[in-house]
C-alpha cells in the first residue's frame, strides 16, 4: 500500500528537531504529494506550542513557501489535547476555524483547564501505573472524554489511539463511525499492534497512516502501516491517506 500524504509531524515550534522548512523539504524528497504540520497542543507540557496563537504563526509561514514547493501541499493542523471532562480542547475555536484539520490524541502530561479535570484525568492517569484497581475507571474517563471531544469538533483522526493511556477500542472506534473520525496508525510508534487493529477490522471504521516525524530522517516513512494494514486485511478505501 502506498501513501501520498502525512498529516502529522511535528517542528521545533513544539517538541520536533527541525524547522519548518526543513520538514517540508523532507516530505518533497520523499515524493509526498501533502504534508500536514501538526504540533502539539499548548496543553502539553514541556512539549506543546507556547499559546493556540502559534498555529496562526506556522499559518503565515506555510503561506510564504507554498510557492517554493510547486507540487507539494503543505497544510496545517493540530494535534490537540483533552483539558476538560467533557471533551474540552486546548484550541481556542477561532484558531481551529484557521486551521486546515484537527487531530486530537492523548497524552498523560498535560495542563488541564480546572482541579477536577485534574484529578479524574490527569492524576489518575498516573495513579493507574501504580494502582492496577483503577484501570477500568481510567480507561472509561479517557474513552468518555476523547469521545467527547469527537461529538464537540471537528476532528479528522485520533492519534496513536490507546498509546500509554489506555481507551475502550470497541466504544471508540463506534464514535469514531458517527462522527467520521479516522483512527490514526501512528508508524513512529509501531501502534496500535495487531491485537487491537483486528478486534475493529470489520467494524467500517477508517484509517489514517501518519509518521508523527519529530526529525526530517522519518516524515513519510509509512513502512509500519503498509506492513500492518496488509497483514490485518484492511483495504486501501479505508484508508484516507492510501494511494488508489
Ligand atoms: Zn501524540
Ligand atoms: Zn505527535
Amino acid at each position: 500500500m502506498d501513501f501520498y500524504g502525512d498529516y502529522h509531524v511535528h517542528t521545533q515550534y513544539s517538541d520536533g528537531r527541525a524547522s519548518v522548512i526543513e520538514m517540508v523539504e523532507a516530505a518533497r524528497l520523499k515524493g509526498l504529494k501533502e504534508v500536514g504540520i501538526a504540533d502539539h497542543g499548548p496543553a502539553n507540557i514541556g512539549t506543546g506550542v507556547k499559546t493556540a496563537e502559534t498555529y496562526l504563526k506556522i499559518k503565515d509561514e506555510v503561506q510564504k513557501l507554498s510557492d517554493t514547493f510547486p507540487g507539494l501541499k503543505i497544510l496545517v493542523g493540530a494535534e490537540a489535547n483533552i483539558v476538560g471532562l467533557a471533551g474540552e480542547l486546548d484550541i481556542n475555536n477561532r484558531v481551529i476555524k484557521e486551521l486546515d484539520y484537527l487531530l486530537v490524541g492523548l497524552h498523560p502530561y498535560v495542563k488541564p483547564d480546572d482541579l477536577k479535570t485534574a484529578w479524574n484525568y490527569v492524576l489518575r492517569n498516573q495513579l493507574v501505573k501504580i494502582y492496577k484497581g483503577l484501570k477500568e475507571k481510567v480507561k472509561n474517563i479517557n474513552t468518555k472524554t476523547l469521545i467527547d471531544s469527537l461529538y464537540k469538533y471537528n476532528v479528522l483522526a485520533v492519534t496513536h489511539p490507546g498509546l500509554k493511556m489506555d481507551v475502550d477500542y470497541q466504544e471508540l472506534t463506534r464514535a469514531c463511525i458517527k462522527t467520521n473520525t479516522a483512527l490514526e496508525i501512528n508508524t513512529g510508534h509501531y501502534f496500535p499492534g495487531i491485537s487491537e487493529l483486528l478486534a475493529i477490522a470489520d467494524s467500517g471504521v477508517n484509517f489514517i497512516v501518519n509518521s508523527d516525524a519529530h526529525f526530517p530522517e522519518t516524515v513519510g516513512e509509512f513502512d509500519y502501516g503498509s506492513y500492518i494494514l496488509t497483514k490485518v486485511g484492511i483495504p486501501e478505501e479505508r484508508v484516507l491517506n492510501s494511494v488508489r
